[in-house]
């Protein structure tokens, strides 16, 4: 195999993520199940990709000036994202992250040189939202940006320019399914809309956690969430901008404990530690490829998003207490 070619700047180490066929998920769905390694970007998630394509779009737009400010609401990865670009191209950051997450993605901020300013879990209607913050802090802060991930179609351009046309490569044209969950939809939709214009007949599909309303959405035409989710990243609650006209043609809802239990076995089994996003669009491919399999037979094949690394999730999905206190079932092999 050959070796990624030399590249001329740290920046252009984002995206280009090895491809891999998950053994057990492709047993399980009777199919081809594959997962884009988005772990192996340098901040170690997929948003790196929105990351660098917000701050290029806002460079030419001549909004963001030399040494200026990006300021962003953010449940940890876009924050990353933005700070290890921010640092390669000399601006400041300053992130907004709700309490809930995990501390390590608030280590790892600090670590990286970004301001955080922690604030309560509300829900998007009050206005100490993390993301509501983020935009008044923008405002206040002289030569400042605000990211706008959500709301900023730069992010699903990023993968409607990269990871689309990569996987399209990767999967040498033939390709049958993809699906992942949202947070802001810039992946589902920007994937979603890349490999549509290679070829119509890629379903392109949800897989929506417990405790978000899109599910519902695109059965039923109607906003609506029940139940809840510790998954990170992930779980909207309304149409964003980034969603808005996304080619969404079938739509699952998986809980928890699927997804968690795909953790486990691609950690076991596979040797790749991941965060539950990633567990939740593995159980959605397999969910998927199982009917792609009855229909187009078992050469089908699915990809699906490895979002981040598990390495980021060591005290809460790793922590034995944590889980039990979330009334989920801890990995069998944390004593
Ligand atoms: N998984 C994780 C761990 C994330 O941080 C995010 C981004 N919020 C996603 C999945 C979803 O990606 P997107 O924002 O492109 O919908």
């Amino acid at each position: 195999m050959m070796a990624p070619a030399a590249r001329p700047d740290t920046l252009d180490l984002i995206g280009n993520t090895p491809l891999v066929r998950l053994r057990g998920p492709s047993e399980a769905a009777g199919c081809e199940i594959w997962g884009k390694c988005e772990w192996a970007n340098p901040g170690a998630s997929v948003k790196d990709r929105a990351a660098l394509w917000i701050v290029r779009d806002a460079e030419a737009r001549g909004v963001l000036q030399p040494g200026g400010t990006i300021v962003e609401g953010t449940a940890g990865n876009t924050g990353i994202g933005l700070a290890l670009v921010a640092n390669a191209l000399g601006y400041r950051t300053i992130i907004v992250m709700p309490e809930t997450q995990s501390r390590e993605k608030m280590d790892t901020l600090r670590a990286l040189g970004a301001e955080l300013v922690t604030v309560p879990a509300a829900p998007y209607n009050n206005p100490g939202h993390f993301v509501h913050t983020s935009r008044r802090l923008a405002e206040d802060t002289p030569g400042a940006i605000w990211a706008n991930q959500f709301d900023n179609v730069a992010n699903r351009r990023a993968h409607i320019e990269s990871t689309a046309p990569e996987i399209w490569r990767q999967m040498d044209g033939r390709l049958d399914g993809f699906t992942c969950a949202v947070g802001t939809g810039g992946t589902l939709a920007g994937v979603g809309l890349g490999l549509k214009e290679q070829d119509e007949r890629i379903v392109i599909a949800l897989s929506d956690p417990h405790g978000a309303a899109l599910y519902d959405f695109y059965e039923h035409g109607e906003l609506r969430s029940e139940g809840s989710s510790v998954a990170e990243g992930i779980g909207q609650g309304r149409i964003t901008a980034n969603l808005e006209g996304a080619p969404v043609d079938r739509q699952f809802r998986i809980a928890d404990e699927e997804g968690l239990d795909w953790v486990a076995r691609l950690l076991r089994e596979e040797g790749m530690c991941l965060g539950l996003s990633s567990g939740i669009n593995v159980a959605g491919a397999v969910a998927l490829g199982r009917q792609l399999a009855a229909e187009r037979g078992p050469e089908a094949r699915v990809v699906t998003i490895l979002c981040d690394t598990g390495f980021r999730y060591l005290s809460t999905l790793y922590n034995r207490e944590w889980l039990v206190g979330k009334g989920l079932p801890p990995f069998g092999w944390l004593a």
